[in-house]
């Protein structure tokens, strides 16, 4: 979120305020007229078509007449981002999957690439090599290279320069991965944690779009959430957010990889969800996606079979709506596709047990609209942001 520019600033340094300002709302909101531009920024008509120009000249965006007229007169020309001008390029290095996108501005995929690798198996060397072989082929098929990266790791990332502290389902610790990527291909790079980026990603292009206070909750193998206060993502020290599953919610649980015993993760994770499934832990997740699906058809069933796993999801979520004050929760990953009966009862529970929902009336809790893709979307909108801020 950039601020107005404010008294005494100079002139230059307002005129590229305004032209990001204007370019973020194209990318956001898409193709939009010069009218609504002068609106929307509080700018008055000869400033957008003076930045609408300079834009134009760069190739950033074009003009053309608006199908539909509204009202009399001359209609305002409609300003149209131009997809392929400024591509970042977007990786997600998941725990069974790594993929990468080129995207441009207005969130248009451009191409991409994924391949599978072992669980525990992707060595950082290895991932690096085929991202960078990636970015290489997609800068030829496009004809220019990314002007930036965005890297989604599930781990605990140092925002500054991407060093991972720890990614315990990537069996990385103290990986610089951010600085080896940017070593290689001479580009900046910010990494960015997964569940973190998700919940960037849903509150620009999905689920949460209108909505400014948002906690988005994701559970895969590990657990982790992003929080959005006032439209802006909560960044915590050093960039350490996240780490909503290592809440500890059940002091006499199961132990949990970082120390801790009972943590949420051990709870609403992957393994518990196989728990309360009767499936074999570390099944493949087109399983555990079967058998919900299955189990949404019968919801007495679905009721029965994840009461256990839904009262660990609506305590933690009780802790954490009291200390949030979310107006929505968006529940992704795994937790997307639980049977809708599930995700209605959760969401009764929170709101009646915590402070804040009986404060505030019923929560609204929905699932991820951009579902596996939220990570990667997430990292490709961490990469605009700079894009964006740095002219
Ligand atoms: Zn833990």
């Amino acid at each position: 979120m950039s601020s107005a520019p404010t008294a005494g600033t100079r002139p230059d340094e307002v005129r590229r305020h305004n032209r990001a300002a204007l370019l973020r709302r194209l990318h956001v909101d898409g193709p939009s007229t010069r009218a609504e531009l002068a609106t929307e920024l509080g700018l008055n008509r000869s400033t957008i078509k003076a930045l609408v120009d300079e834009l134009t000249a760069l190739g950033l965006v074009t003009e053309q007449v608006p199908t539909h007229r509204q009202g009399a007169g001359r209609p305002s020309l409609l300003v149209l981002p131009q997809a392929r001008a400024v591509p970042v390029l977007a990786v997600d290095v998941g725990v069974e999957q790594v993929t990468v996108a080129a995207v441009g501005i207005g969130g248009t995929v451009l191409g991409g690439r994924h391949w599978a690798q072992a669980r525990g198996g992707a060595d950082p060397e290895t991932v690096l090599a085929k991202v960078a072989t990636a970015c290489r082929e997609l800068a030829t098929e496009l004809g220019r290279p990314p002007v930036r990266i965005g890297v989604s790791v599930p781990g605990v990332v140092r925002r500054a320069d991407g060093l991972v502290h720890e990614a315990p389902n990537l069996h990385w610790t103290g990986v610089p991965f951010g600085r080896m990527l940017s070593t290689e291909l001479r580009l900046p790079v910010q990494v960015g944690n997964d569940a973190d980026l998700g919940g960037l990603a849903e509150h620009i292009r999905g689920a949460a779009r209108d909505a400014a206070d948002i906690v988005f909750l994701s559970a895969e193998v590990g657990v982790g959430g992003g929080v959005i206060v006032g439209g802006a993502p909560l960044r915590g020290t050093g960039g350490y957010v996240g780490e909503l599953g290592h809440m500890v919610v059940n002091p006499q649980g199961r132990s949990c990889y970082c120390g801790c015993r009972g943590c949420w993760e051990t709870e609403i994770g992957e393994d518990a969800l196989c728990r309360a499934l009767n499936l074999t832990g570390g099944a493949a997740r087109a399983e555990i996606v079967a058998e919900l699906a299955s189990l949404a058809l019968r919801p007495e069933d679905a009721r029965h079979r994840l009461e256990g796993f839904a009262g660990w999801l609506a305590l933690g979520l009780t802790n954490v709506v009291n200390v949030v004050a979310p107006e929505l929760v968006v529940l992704g990953g795994l937790l997307a596709v639980l049977p809708p009966v599930v995700v209605t009862e959760v969401a009764e529970t929170v709101s009646r047990r915590s402070l804040v929902g009986r404060a505030a009336g019923r929560l609204r809790m929905v699932t991820s609209t951009l579902g596996a893709d939220a990570a990667l979307v997430g990292a490709a909108e961490l990469a605009f942001e700079q894009v964006f801020a740095n002219g």
